[in-house]
């Protein structure tokens, strides 16, 4: 593909360090997985929630959830870090990406595979099978770390996933983007989230202003907003 004022020698040189991997051929072992479906429920929730289709037959992108419920969203340990570095390895071509989710991926996974995957993840209490429903809050680190920020993010984040700790009620709901930013600078988004969170100052008080009906998919759409204190925000929540 010719990009206009790009050299296409360019283009290809750029190009070549996104190439794929190799993917094996399907070698009919791929009742590995079918059977771990059927067997694990929780295997199977988490697949029905983290994965998503590749395009290499026998292959998925296995989504590794950083929201485990009550916990800092984007946060991982060293010793999670590690984890995920040796599936990868193991797993999945070598290859990581973050999310603009705060999340992290592995694109390249056979579904042979993914039992083993799943099991590793439990082993580190990265298992969640969240993505995409309410709990897959983004959250900018806020007042807790940021310098700039005029109220705390984290702390919201962290009690709506557990008012909504629930996941049959989560999935109820459906697939639901939630983002929050501690200031006007807005780095979480939250003008483009379903539901917007941005907290402001208002006399020295932490206060929130919700944003509804954002879209951050190619229909962009700015949410529109309301205003309110740190209580009533979570009394809103909680209602
Ligand atoms: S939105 Fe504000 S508080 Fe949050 S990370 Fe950006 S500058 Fe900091």
């Amino acid at each position: 593909m010719n990009s206009p004022g790009v050299d296409p020698k360019e283009l290809a040189r750029i190009e070549a360090y996104f190439a794929s991997p190799e993917f094996v051929t399907d070698d009919g072992d791929d009742d590995v997985f079918e059977t771990a479906l059927a067997a694990d429920e929780a295997f199977k929730a988490w697949s029905e929630q983290n994965l998503a289709e590749h395009r290499a037959p026998g292959y998925a992108i296995a989504t590794i959830s950083l929201k485990s419920i009550g916990a800092v969203p984007g946060d991982a340990t060293s010793e999670q870090m590690r984890m995920i570095a040796d599936m990868a390895e193991t797993f999945g071509h070598d290859e990581i990406r973050i999310s603009h989710e705060q999340n992290v991926v592995l694109p390249h996974v056979r579904k042979r595979d993914l039992p083993a995957v799943f099991a590793w993840l439990q082993t580190v209490g990265l298992a969640t099978a969240n993505v995409g429903l309410i709990s897959d809050i983004i959250a900018c680190p806020g007042m807790d770390y940021c310098a700039l920020a005029t109220a705390r993010s984290i702390p919201i984040a962290q009690d709506i996933a557990r008012h909504f700790s629930d996941s049959a009620y989560a999935k109820t709901i459906g697939e639901m983007k939630i983002k929050i930013s501690g200031c006007i600078n807005a780095c979480g988004h939250h003008h483009v989230a379903h539901i917007g969170i941005l907290g402001l100052d208002r006399r020295g008080v932490e206060s929130y202003q919700i944003t509804l009906g954002g879209d951050h998919t190619e229909t962009l759409a700015i949410g529109l907003g309301l205003g309110f204190r740190r209580k009533k925000l979570c009394r809103l929540f909680s209602a």
